[in-house]
């Protein structure tokens, strides 16, 4: 694709916005980044932009974003903001991130997508192909920006994308060879005017350049994904906890199989996965599915399993201590992956809940709760909210704060049982971020003795 001398402009300067800008530059354009925050972070990165002769400003978008060839968008931009609405009445071209960089890849692009399980996904996938012999760049959500890594991939490489739905959102020419959506359940309904319908049809979008050539793989438990879309060109396979697939992959006595047609094969054992969770057996199905696609050897594909030790903040495993064992689950920000997290173990669990409720529904982990959770810790504004839903069925106590439910929590779990944080919560009301919050959680649950 050829953008010389094109001029483009690029709203967000954080991660993705500053790598587009980057990537344009590169390639001759004219880049000029506009940010609707002047905050720390978008002060520091337009410094970088200044040495690198790009335009840009923040506090605010002026008339000159419109003065362009297109616009690219940041996943952190809204829909409904008025700077991309007024794109829309002027007739601008609008494009995410990841579809400006997807112009100039040489490599062959996995999308992953989903609600839930994407960063986990991802970075399993790019470790096992790795481990099997095959250059994998891990891109998007993940943490480097699409942009920023897609000169370097070559034609017989490979991107694993963390694709969000906001950036699927912009997509034009996209064309991934595979695309997986893992699991389609409502969250972040506060971008999408609460239409879960859209919010599914963003996720699908993923599909709709791919051909003959290329692969969707979906999740056949997930009632949500339509196992029918519109792009009938496809190579489909699916995976499953619960039944055999046709084309796929699913679990028979322990282990992975992966089936195309009446050709079963049996992979490795789900012994063989270092992390634990069937959220993750499923995670891993998926990607199992992938490497089947590309060819790879099952011995290869074992050892890539058993050699990945999970990603921070993801049900990690932090330290045992008098015979309990520690779990820092801070990236669980919904309801659903607490659902998972609670199924992943046997024993009883000291439940640390609580944080900014995004509209959680209880109800769904409420069966969970009762049969594994010997008592809840409420952090957090939703403390209250937590508190009048649970406190009939199981004990609950409302804390002051994280350090202070970790240290309770201590004093009353007993041998075989598991302190556990996974707040079904954003953090921002006492945290940065979620990433904060499981570190204060690690460093806490490290000083105990
Ligand atoms: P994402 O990048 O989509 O937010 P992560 O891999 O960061 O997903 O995991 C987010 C949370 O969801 C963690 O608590 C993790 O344990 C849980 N999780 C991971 N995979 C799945 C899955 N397939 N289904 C439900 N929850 C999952």
């Amino acid at each position: 694709m050829n953008i010389r001398d094109k001029k483009i402009s690029i709203l967000g300067a954080v991660r993705s916005g500053i790598g587009a800008a980057k990537l344009a530059a590169s390639q001759g354009a004219v880049p000029f980044v506009s940010d609707m925050s002047a905050d720390e972070n978008v002060i520091e990165n337009c410094k970088e932009l200044e040495k690198l002769n790009i335009a840009f400003e923040y506090g605010g978008h002026t008339d000159r974003v419109f003065d362009c060839d297109f616009v690219i968008t940041s996943p952190g931009v809204p829909n409904n903001s008025t700077v991309l609405q007024k794109c829309r009445e002027k007739n601008i071209k609008v494009v995410s991130e990841i579809e400006f960089a997807s112009w100039f890849c040489k490599g062959r692009i996995i999308s992953i997508t989903g609600t839930n399980g994407k960063t986990t996904t991802t970075a399993l996938c790019a470790h096992a192909l790795n481990t099997c012999g095959l250059k994998t760049y891990s891109a998007g959500n993940i943490g480097t920006a699409f942009s920023e890594v897609v000169l370097d991939v070559k034609e017989n490489e490979i991107v694993a994308l963390e694709t969000s739905s906001f950036q699927l959102d912009y997509i034009d020419k996209f064309k991934p060879m595979i695309t997986i959506i893992l699991n389609i359940t409502p969250d972040h309904l506060d971008r999408y005017e609460n239409a879960f319908k859209k919010y599914i049809d963003s996720k699908l979008g993923v599909t709709k350049n791919q051909t003959a050539e290329d692969y969707f793989i979906f999740n056949a438990d997930d009632k949500n994904t339509p196992a029918e879309i519109d792009n009938n060109l496809v190579n489909r396979y699916s995976f499953s906890l619960m039944a055999e697939q046709k084309y796929g992959a699913y679990i028979s006595e322990n282990n992975f199989v992966f089936a195309e047609d009446l050709n079963l094969e049996e992979v490795c054992s789900i012994d063989d996965l270092f992390i634990k969770g069937e959220h993750n057996i499923a995670n891993a199905l998926a990607v199992l599915i992938t490497a089947k696609i590309l060819k790879l050897s099952n011995d290869k594909i074992k050892l890539g399993f058993s050699s990945f030790k999970g990603v921070e903040h993801r049900l990690e495993f932090v330290r045992e201590l008098n015979g309990v064992k520690y779990f820092n689950d801070s990236k669980a920000t919904n309801i659903d992956s607490v659902w998972y997290a609670l199924r992943t173990f046997d024993s009883p669990i000291h439940l640390i809940l609580g944080g900014i409720d995004k509209g959680n529904d209880y109800s769904i982990i409420e069966s969970l709760v009762s049969e594994r959770v010997k008592k809840i810790y409420a952090i957090g504004t939703s403390a209250e909210k937590i508190f009048s839903y649970f406190s009939k069925k199981v004990e609950v106590e409302k804390m002051e704060s994280l350090e202070a439910a970790i240290e309770k929590a201590k004093i009353e779990a007993v041998q075989n049982e598991i302190v556990l944080l996974s707040p079904a919560c954003a953090s921002f009301d006492m945290f940065k971020n979620y990433e904060h919050r499981g570190n204060v959680f690690k460093e806490k649950v490290n000083s105990l003795n």
